[in-house]
């Protein structure tokens, strides 16, 4: 282990990665790690969709016209393939428009601006009020919370879902605190799956606020990348048993399905909360676009051929994930400069480098042409204490521009840890 190296040893790691990195800056690079989004590849999979339902093919099997106003609920037919996959009755599940991250943010507005089911008063007249954020997490979550000035706590991911220590005591304290973010499957970045002891505390845990909420983003629900299918507890049923229904949101989409722009949304929840959201969204809508999702229900067919889908995207990523892992396991192993996740699903690689060396690492790399999602956006507002947390984003760039990426942040990670350590 370089660990126990001494100075003349590190010297001489230092100034290989030097050369290493000085090289790099002489190829002109220009690649991205960035993106968390398909690859072309990834949609051409669902190219039938641009021809689908077919002309004159409006009908659903209910005989809606899908062309017309109407149905907030969404197509039954697609409600009934995601039921199963989102963990959800059917009768409590909606399917909207393209974009889970909206839904999101809608349920922000109407719980702050209309009485949600428990609650005493909507949450604009009940002062400051917090939200747990457990981190690493979505930057997209907690820009929703700082739009709305909601103050977040972060709470530490374990390899089990958050540390649960720390939330059943917050949660049973305080008043204030409305609800949790929740990435429950293959989590964004870090791709931790929640234990079944972890979800059945979330269902079961006293809460202070009557009006507690868990935003349960279950974006990757069948984004595997192994042969293991990883399932988690059921929340909603969990909650429901526990006396706790209407704690549950529950959200998911298509987008890394189907298309990332012009997929399908979903909410479920229970029983009292869909009347609520309904109520709601009757003022926001006349109905969502049904063409879409009777396109989405023909292409699909059930959630068989979900799963199917999803193993055609498994072959075109899954190799990207495992030449990433390959070439931080070269690079950086036993280096005792960094260690990374190994998901089992879902899109993104935590990368953890030393403290206070993140933004150092992302800096370097953009020097060099390489642009990492910039450090601390993993943590709410920007703001990561140790400075150690870089997300990796290995779908989108091609496989050649993938590795020679990977290779160059590793040799940004040597060159950063190893000044550190001669400091
Ligand atoms: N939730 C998580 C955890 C995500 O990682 C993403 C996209 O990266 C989204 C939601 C966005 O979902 P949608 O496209 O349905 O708005």
């Amino acid at each position: 282990m370089t660990t126990d190296l001494g100075a003349q040893d590190l010297t001489a790691l230092l100034d290989s990665a030097r050369q290493d990195y000085s090289e790099l800056a002489g190829r002109g690079l220009k690649l991205d790690l960035t993106r968390g989004k398909p690859a072309a590849d990834q949609l051409d999979l669902a190219d039938e969709l641009l021809t689908l339902p077919g002309a004159a093919t409006f009908k659903a099997a209910d005989g809606t016209d899908t062309r017309n106003y109407g149905g907030l609920n969404g197509l039954q037919e697609l409600r009934e393939i995601f039921a199963p996959v989102l963990q959800v009755p059917v009768a409590q599940l909606l399917a909207a428009g393209n974009s889970s991250l909206e839904l999101m943010h809608d349920a922000f507005v109407q719980a702050l601006l209309s009485k949600l089911p428990g609650a005493q008063e909507r949450w604009v007249d009940q002062g400051p009020i917090k939200f747990l954020a457990p981190v690493p997490g979505y930057d997209r979550h907690f820009s929703i919370c700082e739009r709305f000035g909601i103050e977040m706590i972060p709470v530490p991911l374990t390899e089990s879902g958050p540390d649960m220590e720390v939330v059943t005591r917050l949660v049973a304290e305080d008043a204030s605190i409305k609800g949790i973010w929740a990435i429950p499957k293959y989590s964004n970045p870090t791709g931790t799956v929640y234990s079944d002891e972890t979800v059945r505390q979330l269902a079961e845990m006293p809460t202070a606020a009557p009006d507690f909420r868990i935003f349960w983003d279950n974006a990757y629900a069948v984004h595997h990348l192994t042969d293991e299918r990883v399932e988690i507890a059921d929340l909603l049923g969990l909650a429901t048993a526990a006396g706790h229904a209407d704690r549950v949101f529950v959200f998911g989409s298509t987008s890394k399905i189907t298309f990332a722009g012009a997929g399908v949304g979903f909410f479920g929840a229970s029983e009292a909360n869909i009347k609520w959201w309904l109520s709601n969204l009757g003022k926001r809508s006349i109905g969502p676009d049904k063409i879409n999702q009777l396109r989405h229900a023909t292409f699909l067919g059930d959630a068989e051929g979900v799963f199917a889908h999803m193993e055609k995207h498994r072959a075109l990523i899954g190799p990207k994930f495992d030449a990433t892992l390959r070439i931080l396991g070269e690079q950086l192993g036993g280096t005792g400069l960094a260690t990374w996740t190994e998901p089992k699903g879902g899109y993104f690689i935590t990368l953890t480098v030393p403290e206070g060396c993140a933004t150092d690492v992302v800096a370097r790399a953009a020097e060099i042409g390489v642009v990492l999602t910039p450090a601390g956006a993993t943590h709410p507002l920007g703001q990561d204490p140790a400075d150690s947390v870089i997300r990796i984003a290995p779908t989108f760039p091609t496989q050649e521009d993938l590795e020679a990426a990977v290779h160059a942040l590793a040799t940004c990670v040597k060159l950063v840890g190893y000044e550190q350590r001669l400091k």
